[in-house]
């Protein structure tokens, strides 16, 4: 379990995984944060794909071509907006994260790159969206052998900092 989770500060565009995870928007056509990032790499033929997929509902996942990026897919997910909690926002970002893994295991996927789902502008509260990440992760890794890496990328610091420190509540150092 342990090997198989990895923090790191940077930038999701740039890891070299099997698929890495975009927090996009209902509409999937693009906006701004890790969205934006990941279709100025991807490229033009991103935004062609996704115009098929006729949007994507809050909690659910899709799964495109990853074309310029390095990763060879790319997993659009929709986190909810926070609006103060009392929307179903835990259930779901967890929805998100189980939504994704799902993915992985339908097309055996083994190394994927999260971003910080929902924590930019959805303003989900970031320690609250950091114990959510890991405890699906946990769970997920804990049924499935055949994943052999998640890595967390964080932006910043503070997100880094909140991951290294809800992981070591399991005992994961990084
Ligand atoms: P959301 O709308 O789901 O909140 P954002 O893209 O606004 O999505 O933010 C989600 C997280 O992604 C934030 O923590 C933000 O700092 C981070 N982020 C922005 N750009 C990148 C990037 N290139 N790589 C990794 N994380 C990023």
């Amino acid at each position: 379990m342990t090997n198989r989770i990895e923090v790191v500060q940077g930038d999701i565009t740039k890891q070299q995984v099997e698929a890495i995870v975009n927090a996009a928007n209902n509409s999937l056509l693009g906006g701004g944060g890790v969205d934006g990032a990941i279709h100025r790499v991807a490229g033009p033929e991103l935004l062609k794909e996704c115009r098929k997929l006729k949007g994507c509902p809050t909690g659910e996942a899709k799964i495109t071509r990853g074309y310029r990026l390095p990763a060879k897919w790319v997993i659009q997910t929709v986190g909810p907006i926070w609006r103060g909690g009392n929307y179903k926002e835990d259930e779901y970002l967890a929805k998100c994260y189980q939504s994704c893994f799902a993915l992985l295991e339908k097309h055996l996927l083994k190394t994927v790159a999260f971003p910080s789902i929902s924590t930019g502008a959805y303003r989900f509260p970031l320690e609250r969206a950091t114990k959510i990440a890991v405890t699906e992760t946990i769970n997920f890794l804990k049924r499935n052998n055949f994943v052999k890496k998640i890595i967390f990328v964080c932006f910043n610091n503070r997100v880094y900092d909140y991951y290294v420190s809800e992981l070591k509540k399991y005992s994961i150092s990084i």
